[in-house]
């Protein structure tokens, strides 16, 4: 457990994801029945369906709210800790929340407890409101030096009948107003600080240098972005590896030899975040997936799909999920949610007494599947 808090304290905690929702999660504890019998904690952004899940432990069997606390946060903090094969980004939440006050409560004494960092400690209770979130599109996020809008009020640049001025500091942020400039101080005057100094993250390097410059798509000038200096800007190396190692597998040119130039020694480390990689861009998830909504960081209308050929062991794993999507799409319907009432029938009638080691596939399926979450809608 000491470990597990470790890590956990350790991974970025932005206040929104990668695509600009926001970073908050609601989570709670449902029963699979079928041996081996056991509980699965469930973690929801209630905005984009992304789902993580961890487990199964006895939890709902347990005595009190406290000894069932102590259970949960072991699966909760795993489900945040681990990566998916949807290859996104890891990271703690902002805010998360669950269902009643008693579990809450007791949740928050046992991250306390345990030396969770105090200001993840605090456990909302789901309002009302968040069931309206789960209809409501998603708010854009925008990244330095994305010239396409304006990135306070998020409204693309065609809206507006003056071209977007950009912040003179950094030179990467872009604004229709003053107004919005101001507005916006707040939130961008560490990233421009930084920005202005010529510190970039690979990921902000990809943004506003390697987008623009032709000169730059070359592995070897990749390179010049050490992952040491990834580490610095994100604590964990794989996580700033998402998209370098994205577009090379989207493009079919994560060879060996390239593999090595961009990620240098760092190359055996990422290993694994090279196979979840690869599996999501032969699953291409489709618009509406909460997989597409996540990834809609890494799009760039630039690049032409064109990943390498899946192995056996690729195409089986690929088989299963699209079996598993064909259940739920029976269930369900099409751009809808399962519930987890939905997966706990699903994954009984698909893998039996299997169903533990089979919840990785079970994840990727529903997080490549169209569930309707609007990507990057607008409500203007
Ligand atoms: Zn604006
Ligand atoms: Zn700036």
């Amino acid at each position: 457990m000491e470990e597990k808090v470790l890590r956990f304290n350790n991974l970025p905690r932005p206040n929104t994801s990668p695509t600009g929702l926001p970073n908050h999660w609601v989570f709670g504890v449902c029963h699979v029945d079928l041996e081996p019998q056991g509980d699965l904690v469930i973690a929801v952004n209630p905005k984009s369906s992304f789902l993580k899940q961890a487990g199964p432990a006895q939890i709902l069997k347990l005595g009190t709210a406290a000894e069932k606390a102590e259970a949960t946060i072991s699966c909760l903090l795993d489900a945040f800790i681990k990566a998916d094969a949807t290859n996104s980004p890891t990271f703690a939440p902002w805010t998360w929340s669950t269902l009643d006050s008693v579990t809450a409560q007791a949740v928050q004494d046992a991250l306390k407890k345990h030396g969770v960092k105090s200001e993840i400690c605090r456990v909302g209770v789901c309002t009302a409101e968040e069931i309206d979130i789960l209809e409501s599109p998603p708010l854009l996020t925008v990244f330095p030096g994305d010239i396409s809008r304006c990135h306070n009020c998020r409204m693309s640049r065609e809206s507006f009948f003056v071209p977007l001025k950009k912040c003179s500091k950094c030179n990467s942020a872009y604004y229709h107003s003053r107004g919005c400039q101001k507005d916006h101080w707040k939130d961008h005057k560490h990233d421009c600080r930084r920005l202005a100094s010529g510190t970039y993250s690979p990921l902000e390097y990809y943004d506003i240098k390697a987008s623009v410059d032709p000169n730059a798509p070359s592995p070897r000038k990749r390179n010049r972005v050490s992952i040491s200096s990834t580490v610095v800007a994100y604590k964990r190396a794989d996580t700033a590896c998402g998209l370098p190692l994205h577009r090379l597998v989207f493009t079919g040119q994560d060879t060996p030899a390239n593999m090595k130039l961009l990620f240098g020694q760092d190359v055996k480390k990422i290993k694994t975040d090279h196979e979840d990689a690869r599996i999501q861009v032969l699953l291409d998830p489709p618009v509406g997936s909460p997989a597409h909504v996540f990834n809609l960081q890494w799009h760039d209308p630039s690049l032409t799909r064109a990943p390498r050929p899946a192995t056996e062991a690729e195409e089986n794993m690929i088989k299963e999920v699209r079996q598993i999507q064909a259940m739920i799409r029976n269930r369900v319907g099409v751009g809808k949610s399962p519930s987890t009432n939905d997966m706990k029938a699903i994954i009984v009638e698909a893998f039996g007494a299997n169903w533990v080691d089979k919840l990785p596939v079970y994840q990727l399926a529903t997080n490549t599947i169209d569930q309707g979450v609007p990507a990057g809608g607008h409500r203007y």
